[in-house]
């Protein structure tokens, strides 16, 4: 996501000093962003040497799916990818076996499971099942090759769990954000998105996953409910102006907003997507919202804002590829900083609110660091890129 504000930057210089608690290197905030990347590139280079093995028949119940922080019923074709991977490890002579960390399948099963589901993928019609078989086997996989190895709530591994050092604090009830996250970014520990959800809550900071039709029918029914004018997607939308926080926000009211309570119940009164995947994933996931909200709302363009930067420093930025995946909770940070600076939004307390996340994205860094630190990897090792579709 490639949303920078002032702010993030002030955070992201702050890490230095949790950071240098661990490690004698000076770092610089661009280090910082390094480090993040650095982080991305664990899930393929060196993870740890756990396995989950598929006991029995695999399966997610609804208590399961509902503790990643999801808040829908179980995706019907995500059941569907476990029934199928269940039935092949029945009619294949290997067991079901995940490598530790982010649902890849390893051993002979995924020499099986590779051939199968290539072959469905190509005997899908459209672009649209292949996506949504795309996102519900990557859901899927994560979720059964996850279990009993990362905590459901922060999505790190059970031993590094920061759930205890987070303090929660509810978001201005009239704001929504919506977590419109790529699969592959699910359950990824140095995803920051999470973040949000674990500080506002759900009904905060909800989850919507792309491509999976039960989440993306969810935030559209929610969004019908606010009108089209309570939504704005944090996006630089290249082909379309885009408004600044003040020019889309400064001459709104909240009169009646906070007489009435019952607003809390679906109609948020403000709806943020900020879209939550890697930067070359990101130009497709907004394409996807822009082609819903004109089948919804019959209007070409998607209100997009962006947030207070120069342009140096985003140039200065940009060269990180993986760089836009830490910058999520930043961007929430942002959005929710130059609001608060305006006279209409001063007296909701979004401040704290931006301190409560600012925490929490300086929580879960000292923990990525401290882990990484642990087991002996460099924490300035360069990004490797390996982001097959499969
Ligand atoms: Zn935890």
């Amino acid at each position: 996501m490639l949303i920078f504000a002032t702010r993030p930057l002030s955070f992201i210089s702050s890490c230095h000093f949790p950071l240098q608690q661990f490690c004698n290197n000076t770092i610089t905030s661009m280090d910082s962003s390094k480090l993040f990347s650095t982080m991305a590139a664990d899930h393929s280079s060196s993870r740890e040497p756990l396995k989950v093995e598929s006991n029995g028949e695999a399966a997610i119940s609804l208590q399961e799916w509902r503790g990643w922080g999801t808040t829908s019923t179980v995706p019907s074709m995500v059941t569907q990818v476990v029934e199928d991977l269940n039935m092949l490890e029945k009619n294949v002579d290997a067991q079901m076996v995940f490598g530790g960390n982010h649902g890849k399948l390893s051993g002979d099963f995924k020499v099986q499971e590779d051939k199968k589901h290539r072959a469905k993928y190509q005997s899908l019609g459209d672009s649209e099942q292949k996506l949504q078989f795309f996102s519900a086997r990557q859901i899927a996989c994560r979720v059964l090759g996850s279990k009993g190895y990362l905590c459901q709530k922060c999505w790190l591994c059970s031993g590094d769990c920061m759930c205890s050092k987070l303090i929660t604090c509810p978001l201005w009830n009239p704001m929504r954000f919506w977590l419109y996250m790529h699969p592959k970014d699910f359950l990824r520990q140095n995803n920051t998105g999470k973040l949000l959800w674990q500080v506002f809550g759900v009904q905060g900071a909800t989850l919507c996953l792309y491509g999976i039709t039960e989440h993306e029918d969810m935030m559209w029914d929610a969004l019908k409910l606010a009108g089209k004018d309570k939504v704005w997607c944090l996006y630089p939308n290249k082909n379309a102006p885009t408004n600044s926080v003040k020019d889309s926000m400064a001459g709104l009211s909240f009169a009646n907003v906070e007489n009435h309570p019952e607003m809390a119940d679906g109609a948020h009164s403000l709806n943020f997507i900020l879209i939550d995947g890697t930067w070359s994933n990101s130009g497709a996931m907004f394409s996807r919202l822009k082609d819903r909200y004109k089948l919804m709302w019959g209007e070409e363009e998607i209100p997009c804002i962006t947030l207070n930067t120069g342009a140096s420093l985003m140039h200065k930025l940009r060269p990180q590829p993986s760089w836009d995946r830490t910058c999520t909770a930043a961007a929430a940070i942002g959005l929710l900083d130059e609001l608060h600076d305006l006279p209409n939004f001063v007296s909701y307390g979004l401040d704290k609110q931006v301190n409560a996340l600012e925490d929490a994205v300086k929580v879960l860094f000292e923990t990525l660091t401290i882990r990484r630190l642990r087991m002996g990897r460099s924490i300035t090792r360069k990004q490797r890129h390996n982001r097959d579709i499969f």
